[in-house]
Formats: C-alpha cells, structure tokens, sequence
C-alpha cells in the first residue's frame, strides 16, 4: 500500500485555505492547518487543525515538524478594496505578510519540504498598464517594470522573488499563482474585509425589489472573476506538474464591469435593485487575467461560468443573510 500523502495548509481557516485542505482530505491526503483563527462558518475539513500566530518563527517552527509532501502557504494579512487600497492597514499587511512568508519558506527548508505553494496576487500588475476598462495588460511578463497600486501588491512581489530565491539556490521546487478575484461559498461575506462579488450578493440579499444598493464609484471599472472551486483545480495542476514553477495567472479571462456584476447577482436573485454610485475605493480602473500561460503550461480552463459560480455564491451568502436576521 502506498503511504499516505501529507500536507500543510497554512491560512486554513481563511475561504481558500479550508477549499483546498477539503478537497486534499478528499483525495486521502492527511492535513494539517494553521491559522490564528478558526473558519468563521465551518468545521474545519483538516485532521488537524492548529490555531498559531505564523509571525511567530518558533510557531512556524513547530508546525513544520516533518517533511510535508506538500505546503499551501495561503495565510496573509488581506481583504479587499476597502481594506487594502484605503492607506489604513499598509504597515499591517506589509509586515504581517512578509513575517509570515520569510518564517515560512526559512521553516519548509530546514525540514527539506521540497514544494510550498504561494498565492500571489493580480495585485502584483502594474497599475500604469490597468488605467483603461477595455484593454488592462496582465499579462505575467508584463508585472516588470513593477508598479503594483497597492503595499499588499509590493508584499506578493517580494515573496514572489523570495519563492523562486530558494528554488534557485536551494534546488526547492516552490510553485508562485497570481490569485484574481476568487469568490465562492464559505468566504468573508460582511465586517470590512469582503471582496466584491461577496459584498454585491450581501446587499442584493438584504435588498427588497426595487431598494437602493451603493456601489463604490461609477461602477464601470473591469474585474474578472473566478470560482473557488476553479481555483482549488488549478492550484493542484501547478502543484502536479514537474515543469513549470509560474508565476502564473490564475483567473478568468471575462471581464465584466462591477454594475454588470450587480445585474447578474440581481438576476439570479430575481430582483430588481437600483444602483447608486458613491464615492469609494476602486483600485485599478480594469484588470483581467490573462490566461495564456496556464493555458499553454497546464492545460487549463475555468469549467464554472460567471453565473454559475455567483448562483452557487448568492444562496449561501442569502442563507447566511437569512441566519443573521433571525429567518
Ligand atoms: P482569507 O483572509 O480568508 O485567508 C487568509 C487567512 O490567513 C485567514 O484565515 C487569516 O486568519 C490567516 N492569517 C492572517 N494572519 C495570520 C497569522 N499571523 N497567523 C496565522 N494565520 C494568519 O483570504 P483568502 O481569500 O482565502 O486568500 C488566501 C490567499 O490567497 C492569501 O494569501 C491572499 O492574499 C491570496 N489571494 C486571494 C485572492 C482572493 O480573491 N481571495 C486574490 C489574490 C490573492
């Protein structure tokens, strides 16, 4: 028989990290997870689970006690728009992060962990080259010269370099993806640190049909968008394959406006809904994935359409709206 694989899932109590540790045990892998919290809406999936500040090196140290077949380095300090692009948790997010990824990749080392997967970041693209809504460049080439528009983009760009550091001079084979907008079930949906897509479902859930619901600027800058479920599958490819290190795009490449966002989810929930734009965080004016790598080195494609995803999204999120008030 062959022996049982293992992995650790470090950010495991995060949305992505839970998606992966599930589909590991799945498979019959034995996992470990780490966070400095618990899941907010799940038991965990992992056999075990540890709750441990990542900044601290000697918690690394103890929770990388053995040779993992494999480590998911998927703990950050983040959230979106209206944590990372406001100016008010820079010094948190760069420090916090790169703490805990120098703690991590000096750990995996010393144990002769030969592959840790980082989640980087669409953050990482240069703001100059996402100023339109029609034709951003996010192509992986093009993140040189860097200008990423936020310190949580700088951060993913350092550790970045600092993954394929040791696999040069430490013969580690440490896989790099650039994350775009992952959205799904059992992700942060309310309190500050939501992404779009959980947020636009949130308030079409809370809205009546024809109530009001802001949206942050004009609602005509570009975002593409992709399932967890697609993520997890696309992770595991880069993981399997012997080639090919990255950094890669990890996306889709359907670029829809925000207020196209808001339609869908609208539509979905059978509502409709009246957009008024206010003043807020936007970030870059239009990104998209550009999935030409992936494509090419892994054979990959996203098998979830927009609306499928933010259907499977908008019920849990309307349930978890429902549970709150009581219903
Ligand atoms: P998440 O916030 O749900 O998960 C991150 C987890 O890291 C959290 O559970 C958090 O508690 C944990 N963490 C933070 N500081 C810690 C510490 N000091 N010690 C231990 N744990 C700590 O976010 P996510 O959406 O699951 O993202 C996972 C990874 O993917 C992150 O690295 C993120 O930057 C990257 N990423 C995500 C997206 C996306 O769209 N969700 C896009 C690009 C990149």
């Amino acid at each position: 028989m062959s022996q049982q694989k293992t992995a650790l899932v470090l950010g495991a109590g995060g949305f992505i990290g839970e998606h992966i540790a599930k589909h590991l045990t799945e498979k019959g892998w034995w996992v470990r997870g780490v966070d400095i919290k618990r899941h907010e809406h799940k038991e965990s999936s992992c056999q075990e689970f540890v709750l441990a500040d990542l900044r601290e090196q000697t918690n690394v140290r103890s929770v990388v006690d053995r040779k993992f077949d494999m480590v998911f380095q998927l703990a950050a300090d983040m959230g979106g728009a209206g944590y990372i692009n406001t100016n008010l948790h820079d010094a948190d997010v760069m420090h916090n992060s790169a703490t805990i990824n120098l703690n991590v990749l000096d750990a995996c080392y010393r144990r002769s962990v030969n592959q840790v997967f980082f989640s980087s970041s669409a953050c990482v693209y240069n703001e100059h080259l996402q100023s339109s809504t029609t034709d951003p460049d996010c192509r992986e080439e093009s993140a040189y010269p860097a200008y990423p528009d936020s310190e949580y983009g700088w951060e993913k760009l350092f550790t970045e370099r600092l993954c394929l550091a040791y696999n040069r001079q430490h013969g580690m084979r440490n896989k790099v993806a650039r994350f775009h907008n992952i959205f799904g079930e059992y992700g942060t949906w309310q309190g500050g640190k939501e992404k779009s897509p959980a947020a636009i479902c949130r308030k079409v859930a809370m809205a009546n049909n024809m109530d009001e619901i802001e949206i942050w600027g004009d609602g005509k800058q570009t975002r593409s968008f992709l399932h967890v479920d697609d993520c997890v599958d696309a992770v595991m490819k880069l993981m399997e394959c012997d080639t090919f290190s990255g950094p890669v795009n990890i996306g889709s490449e359907r670029m829809v406006s925000i207020d196209d966002l808001v339609d869908i989810v609208a539509k979905i929930a059978n509502k409709n809904v009246i957009k008024k734009h206010i003043p807020g965080p936007q970030g870059v004016r239009g990104r998209t994935s550009n999935n030409d790598l992936i494509r090419k080195e892994l054979n990959w494609e996203p098998k979830l359409t927009l609306e499928q995803g933010l259907e499977k999204t908008y019920n849990w999120i309307n349930q978890q709206v429902k549970n709150s008030q009581g219903k």
